[in-house]
C-alpha cells in the first residue's frame, strides 16, 4: 500500500515545496524521486526549485517578518502550542512518513516526533522569557538597558537522520523569537518537514513564516548563505558541508550555528557490572542502525572485564531484529542508501586487514540491498577508519584499557567533541572523567541525554553553538543595548 493510502490524513503528503503559504512546483518542471531505502521503491517526487524560487522565499520571509516580530511574544506561543498539539495529535502519521523516507523502527519514529514536539512546546515557553537587563548606570542621569530583538530570517539546513527533530530543535526556537525561517531538509527526507508546513499552516502560522525549499543542496545552500537579508543560518549535517557554509556564511557575516558529526567514546570502568553496562553499550550504539550523531562509536572496556564484556555485548547485540521499520517487531531498519551500506563494509574490512576481529556481522544475513547487519569488531586501535570516522552504521568497536589517564587520552584522540559516555560508580573517576573528556556533553550511567532542556552541542570539530535549553533561543536574538541620557535625576528608592 502507498504511504498516502495509509495515513489517516493523506494531506500531510505533499509532493511540493512550501513558500509563502503556497505549495510549489518547479517553475521548470524540474523534479526528483525520493526512495523508500527499506525497498528502494519511490515513494513520491519532489520538486528541484530554480533560483529565482529560493530568492521568491527569501523576499516572502523578509515581507512576512514585521507582523510576526510585532506580535507578542504569547501570541506567538499559541500558535507554536497549536503547532506542537497538532504534531502529537498526528504523531502516527507522521511516523509513518519518517518510517517511509528515513527507514527508521515506528519506535523510533514515533519517538523522534515526540521529541520534536517537545522543542516547540519548550521554546513557545521560552519566547515569553526573552528578557532583557536593566543596567547600573555610570554615565550620570542616564538609564541603561538591553533589550533582546529578533535577529532576523533565520535559514535552517538539516540532516536525513532526524528529519523532524532537526527542525523542530531550530524552528522552534527561531519562531518563538520572532524570527521567520526558510528550512531546506536533506533531499532524502523531504516529506516530514512539508508534513510539517501542514501543521504549521493549520496552527495559523502566517504566510511567509515557515517556508520549506527543495533543490539541488548546493546551489540552495550558497544563495542562502551568499543573502544579506538571511541574518541567522543553523546547520545540522557532517562537519565536512559545515565549514563549506561557515565559509560561505562569512561574505554577510552571518549568525552560524552549526550542529556537526561526532564520534562519542563509551567508557566502561573497572568496578561496572560488565553485563550491566553492555546493555547499556548496545542501546548507545544501534539506535537509528548507528546513523545517530550520538552514537556510541568507540566502546572503551577496561581489560579486567573486556572480555565478559564482549560476550554480553554479542548476545544483546545479535538479539536485535534488523527489517523493515514498519513490521512492529523491527528494532533496526535500513541504512539511508547503498552509499551508506558500502561505507560500511569499507571500515570493516579496512579494521580487519588492521588486525581487528570480526566477532558478530554475517552480512548474508542482511534482509536487503540497504541493510547493515549488526556488527562488532574488537581489538580496534586508532589507525582504522572505525576509530578515527563517524562510521555512521551498526558498526561496533571495542577497545580495552587499562587506567583512567590512559582511556581520557583515547577518548579524546578524535577531531569530533560532540558526546561522551561514561559507565562507573566510582565518584572519584565520574568526576575525573567528567572534566577530562573534552566533548560538548557528558553523560555518566545513562544513555538517554537528550531532551528539549538540553543545551545540545559540540566542541572541537562538532559544532558551534547550543541547541535547546536555555540558551537555544540565543542563535536567534540579537541584544540591544540602550542608553538614555539626560534624564531628570530621580530621588529616593
Ligand atoms: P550532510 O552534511 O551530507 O547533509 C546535511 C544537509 O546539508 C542536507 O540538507 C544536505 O542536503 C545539505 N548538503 C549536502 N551537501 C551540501 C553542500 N555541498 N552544500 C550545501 N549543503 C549541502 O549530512 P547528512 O549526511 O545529511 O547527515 C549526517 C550528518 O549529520 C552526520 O555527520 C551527523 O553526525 C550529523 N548530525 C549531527 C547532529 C548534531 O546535532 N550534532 C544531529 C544529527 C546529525
Amino acid at each position: 500500500m502507498s504511504l498516502a493510502a495509509r495515513l489517516s490524513d493523506p494531506r500531510l503528503f505533499r509532493q511540493y515545496a512550501y513558500v509563502n503559504g503556497r505549495w510549489a512546483h518547479s517553475e521548470a518542471g524540474r523534479e526528483e524521486s525520493v526512495i523508500d531505502p527499506a525497498t528502494d521503491e519511490v515513494i513520491g517526487r519532489i520538486p528541484v526549485l530554480e533560483a529565482a524560487q529560493i530568492h521568491a522565499a527569501i523576499d516572502a520571509a523578509d515581507a512576512a517578518f514585521a507582523a510576526w516580530r510585532a506580535l507578542r511574544a504569547e501570541e506567538r506561543a499559541e500558535r507554536l502550542m497549536a503547532w506542537r498539539n497538532l504534531m502529537l495529535d498526528y504523531r502516527e502519521d507522521l511516523a509513518l512518513i519518517m518510517s517511509f523516507e528515513q527507514g527508521k523502527s515506528m519506535a523510533d519514529a514515533r519517538g523522534e516526533v515526540e521529541y520534536g514536539a517537545s522543542f516547540v512546546h519548550w521554546f513557545a515557553e521560552e519566547g515569553k522569557r526573552a528578557y532583557g537587563q536593566t543596567l547600573p548606570s555610570h554615565i550620570p542621569n542616564a538609564a541603561l538597558g538591553t533589550i533582546k530583538e529578533p535577529v532576523g530570517i533565520a535559514a535552517l539546513i538539516t540532516p536525513w537522520n532526524f528529519p523532524l527533530a532537526m527542525i523542530t530543535r531550530k524552528a522552534g526556537a527561531a519562531l518563538a523569537a520572532g524570527c521567520p525561517v526558510i528550512v531546506k531538509p536533506a533531499s532524502e527526507t523531504p516529506f516530514s518537514a512539508l508534513a510539517l508546513a501542514e501543521l504549521a499552516e493549520r496552527a495559523n502560522i502566517p504566510s511567509g513564516i515557515f517556508n520549506v525549499v527543495l533543490g539541488d543542496a548546493a546551489e540552495v545552500s550558497q544563495i542562502l548563505c551568499n543573502e544579506e537579508r538571511i541574518k541567522a543560518l543553523s546547520f545540522t549535517g557532517s562537519t565536512r558541508v559545515g565549514k563549506l557554509l561557515l565559509e560561505q556564511s562569512a561574505g554577510t557575516v552571518k549568525r552560524v550555528s552549526l550542529e556537526l558529526g561526532g564520534n562519542a567514546p563509551f567508557i566502561v570502568g573497572p568496578d561496572m557490572d560488565p553485563r550491566e553496562a553492555a546493555m547499556a553499550a548496545v542501546d548507545a550504539k544501534f539506535q537509528t542502525s548507528g546513523q545517530d550523531c550520538l552514537a556510541a562509536n568507540r566502546i572503551l572496556v577496561h581489560a579486567s572485564i573486556h572480555d565478559e564484556f564482549v560476550t554480553h555485548f554479542t548476545e544483546r547485540m545479535q538479539a536485535l531484529v534488523v527489517g523493515n521499520g514498519r513490521d512492529s517487531e523491527t528494532h533496526l531498519g535500513p541504512l539511508i542508501h547503498a552509499k551508506a551500506v558500502e561505507k560500511a563494509a569499507a571500515i570493516v574490512d579496512d579494521a580487519v586487514s588492521r588486525g581487528a576481529t570480526l566477532v558478530a556481522g554475517d552480512q548474508s544475513e542482511a534482509p536487503g540491498a540497504n541493510f547493515f547487519m549488526p556488527t562488532l569488531l574488537t581489538g580496534v586501535t586508532s589507525d582504522m577508519m572505525v576509530w578515527r570516522e563517524e562510521n555512521f552504521a551498526p558498526v561496533a568497536g571495542i577497545t580495552p584499557y587499562n587506567d583512567d589517564d590512559e582511556v581520557i587520552t583515547m577518548a579524546n584522540d578524535t577531531e569530533y567533541g560532540l558526546a561522551a559516555y561514561a559507565y562507573t560508580h566510582d565518584i572519584r573517576r565520574i568526576w575525573k572523567l567528567l572534566r577530562g573528556l573534552e566533548f560538548g556533553m557528558v553523560s555518566v550511567n545513562s544513555v538517554k541525554m537528550t531532551g528539549p532542556v538540553v543545551p545540545f552541542g559540540g566542541v572541537k570539530q562538532s559544532g558551534l553553538g547550543r541547541e535547546g535549553g536555555p540558551t537555544g533561543i540565543d542563535e536567534y536574538l540579537e541584544t540591544k543595548y540602550y542608553c538614555l541620557g539626560a534624564l531628570p535625576s530621580v530621588s529616593g528608592s
